[in-house]
């Protein structure tokens, strides 16, 4: 009894002052631990890798060394188990000390008097790759409490990834994925045994055990560790047997430095990622990389120098190859400059976005006519590529040969702040920001955009008119994918028919196009002063935008892009979609077809005989009916034509006459084109006509004219009037200045300061103007 009572207090003294001593360090390390966090900044190198993982292009670290990251994904049980087996056999078990190996160690010390550090754990050897401290007990002391710290914060797991991503190889290699790309060219996660085995003793004596130079002593070293392996069966014998034979032939290689323009901008937008997944496929990002480089070889004695090339996955919206210039490693030809997010003049690239959102509102279709004719938009006057005039012509003709007249028109009519919010809706930054200051010209190319908003742009027109920006990573910071809808689907597919069209001018001259011609829907586009040659093309696979010129911003005579820009478009497509397997665009359930009258694309009048076929969206597209001509009551001798007021009881007869607008007319005009005219009005006729009245185009209404003095400078006045006009009065100041034919053009020499210019028709309709001159 008094036995067990002794024996029983005893127990309870140990376990209390047991468990008191346990708290208390407990208490003690949760101290230390928050008064003396560990920090770890691991300083990896950046890596970008392809759309398999696979590694495209490594840069150094901040210190200039290759420090990669190995994941926990391509930490293999062969590569693990090696490094447990060899560095710290108990390394599942312990909580980052060994205690039975410290105090072996201890003992060996005490009773050789020799220090060895055979008690360092895995954990510990973590803490001293990442603060390396001189070897005192002291320090020892600290190690053992970071290594406890450690333990405290991360897993297993991580640990071990922590040491495998610290080893010292040599050099500036550390880590042994580092050691794993630079010396085998492989992810650790493809390392045959045998290489696993050279590469986790390397780094016990990373100066004597260099790759490349010490190889045969490393195959001795590598090949009694596998004896080792094969004695404690920590692998299938047949394996290790394997992997005695294997022979090791390595040297150093360099990084892989591929895709450099995206992987640097991507570098540059992730600064702390250490591995940057894109979504670029390798083997088409290498062969666009080559076609480009030798299509810019071939126009380098025109003196143009550089290109950029993005393509787009349509249905993954991920972009597939990018690049930036035709070569990265030119430096006299600004290589390194990133084409694709240089800043440019669209040239006619965003026309087609201007006759979609058109369509959408209804006003035109794709047989609409309009007049492609000098035109003065208060003192914008734009000219054609080719500067001609091409009268009427369609919406259509004058799409697929980008007339700049008509599109100016258009723009006019939907109004310049329509375009634009279409613009800022599909990312275009420059607009975005410039927005303000934008006017007529943005559709001619009077703004700045990038390659890489215009693909984008483009892709939209593949997807149903849904703007979603194209990503070039797996995981990153992008913005998130929105999905908004700039135009309709059904005005997509206009716009897609009538960029497929092969009948039109800007296919590129001599093009063998019978069979190298890829079906795809495309634009053209040339900036002022020829210095960008811009081709944009899609199919339902893929978006793929091309852009030719110099860094320099120097223009080039040849540069256009037709000629320039779209041969290369077409190569990439058939190199990427050779005989595209996907399917040309279905027309969408609400897009109908009706007959318009030829003349003008309306809905047919009685008297349209020429009528055609043309797409129109139900509900939106308007149904105005044909005013292509007008009946006339003429005499019977045809030299007199009559209105209700003037009509004789008989003798009349109805006919039928072109209704042309009076800018046409005035054309027609100019250039003598035969149109069948109307006879005079009838001169007894009392009527006054209100309508119609003449419309001064030059001079422009308010404008201010800037006259050198002494030079007798004129000012020219021109007027457009109606069909069945003969004459036009011209009064300066209520004074009358001249009679003339109303395709005359007037001139005269006016006085400093405000003038009021009047024209008068012969049948007294009058239109009034002021301008203000100075010298
Ligand atoms: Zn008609
Ligand atoms: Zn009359």
């Amino acid at each position: 009894m008094f036995k067990q009572k002794i024996k029983k207090a005893f127990q309870r003294i140990i376990k209390t002052k047991f468990f008191k001593g346990i708290a208390t360090l407990f208490m003690l390390f949760i101290l230390l631990d928050l008064f003396f966090p560990f920090k770890i900044n691991p300083n990896y190198s950046t890596l970008i890798t392809d759309s398999d993982g696979k590694l495209l292009h490594a840069f150094l670290n901040k210190t200039d060394k290759w420090r990669m990251e190995t994941e926990l994904t391509e930490i293999t049980p062969t590569l693990e188990k090696a490094i447990v087996f060899k560095e710290d056999r108990w390394f599942r078990w312990h909580f980052g000390v060994n205690p039975f190996a410290v105090m072996r160690a201890g003992a060996r010390n005490i009773f050789t008097g020799r220090r060895t550090s055979g008690a360092s754990t895995i954990t510990m050897q973590v803490v001293r790759l990442l603060h390396p401290q001189k070897r005192t007990y002291f320090n020892k002391f600290i190690e053992i409490f970071r290594a406890i710290q450690l333990e405290f914060h991360y897993s297993k797991d991580e640990i071990l990834q922590f040491y495998i991503n610290l080893v010292p190889y040599g050099s500036n290699i550390e880590g042994l994925k580092s050691a794993s790309i630079l010396y085998f060219q492989k992810s650790p996660n493809v390392l045959s045994l045998a290489e696993v085995t050279a590469l986790t003793i390397i780094p016990n004596r990373p100066s004597s055990l260099r790759l490349g130079t010490n190889n045969a002593f490393i195959l001795q070293e590598r090949n009694r560790w596998l004896q080792n392996f094969k004695d404690a069966a920590l692998f299938n014998k047949q394996d290790i047997e394997d992997a005695i034979n294997e022979p090791l032939n390595v040297t150093r290689h360099e990084a892989p430095h591929l895709a450099p323009h995206l992987s640097l901008r991507l570098k540059q937008e992730n600064p702390t990622q250490s591995i940057i997944k894109t979504v670029l496929v390798r083997h088409k990002q290498l062969t666009i990389e080559n076609i480009v480089q030798n299509y810019v070889s071939r126009l380098y004695a025109m003196n143009i120098h550089n290109a950029a090339v993005m393509v787009i996955n349509n249905k993954t919206h991920q972009v597939e190859a990018y690049i930036g210039s035709a070569d990265f490693n030119n430096p006299i030809d600004g290589g390194q400059v990133d084409g694709i997010r240089a800043i440019r003049s669209p040239g006619s690239t965003l026309k087609p976005l201007l006759y979609a959102t058109a369509f959408d509102k209804g006003i035109i279709t794709p047989k609409t006519a309009i007049n492609d004719v000098p035109t003065n938009f208060g003192g914008f006057e734009p000219e054609n590529f080719d500067k001609l005039f091409h009268g009427k012509i369609t919406i259509e003709y004058a799409l697929a040969n980008s007339l700049n007249i008509p599109a100016v028109k258009m723009l006019k009519e939907i109004s310049t702040p329509v375009l634009v919010d279409k613009l800022k809706k599909s990312d275009f930054q420059t607009v975005k920001k410039n927005s303000s200051k934008l006017g007529l010209s943005l559709v001619l190319g009077g703004c700045g955009v990038t390659l890489e908003e215009l693909t984008n742009l483009f892709s939209a027109f593949a997807n149903e008119g849904n703007f979603q920006k194209a990503t070039y990573s797996l995981k990153s910071k992008e913005t998130p994918r929105v999905k908004n809808e700039i135009i309709s689907k059904e005005s997509s597919y206009l716009i897609t028919q009538i960029l497929s069209q092969i009948t039109r001018p800007d296919l590129p001259n001599n093009y063998d196009y019978t069979y190298r011609m890829p079906k795809i829907a495309w634009k053209t586009g040339t900036s002022f002063g020829k210095k960008d040659a811009w081709s944009i093309g899609y199919n339902a696979h893929y978006t793929i935008g091309v852009w030719i010129g110099n860094f320099s911003g120097e223009g080039v005579p040849e540069l256009s892009g037709a000629n320039i820009a779209t041969p290369l478009l077409f190569d990439i497509f058939n190199t990427v979609d050779y005989n595209s397997s996907s399917k040309w665009f279905k027309a969408p359930e609400n897009i109908a077809y009706r007959k318009v009258c030829a003349e003008s694309g309306d809905v047919p009048n009685e008297f349209c005989t020429h009528q055609i076929v043309d797409y129109y969206i139900p509900s939106v597209s308007k149904m105005t009916k044909c005013q292509h001509a007008k009946y006339i009551f003429i005499s019977a001798d045809q030299k007199i034509s009559y209105c209700s007021h003037c009509l004789p009881d008989d003798g009349a007869i109805k006919k039928l006459y072109p209704n042309y607008a009076p800018e046409l007319l005035s054309w027609y005009e100019s250039k003598h084109i035969l149109y069948e005219k109307i006879p005079p009005h009838n001169p007894k006729c009392e009527r006054v006509f209100n309508t119609d009245a003449p419309q001064i185009v030059y001079p422009v209404d308010g404008s201010e004219y800037f006259l050198a003095k002494n030079e007798n400078q004129k000012l020219m006045l021109n007027c457009q009037v109606g069909n069945e006009v003969k004459t036009v009065y011209w009064y300066i100041n209520d004074k009358l200045l001249q009679k003339a034919s109303p395709n005359a053009e007037v001139f005269f020499t006016p006085q400093a300061g405000k003038i009021k210019i009047s024209c008068s028709d012969d049948k007294g309709r009058n239109a009034d103007i002021y301008v203000k001159v100075i010298y």
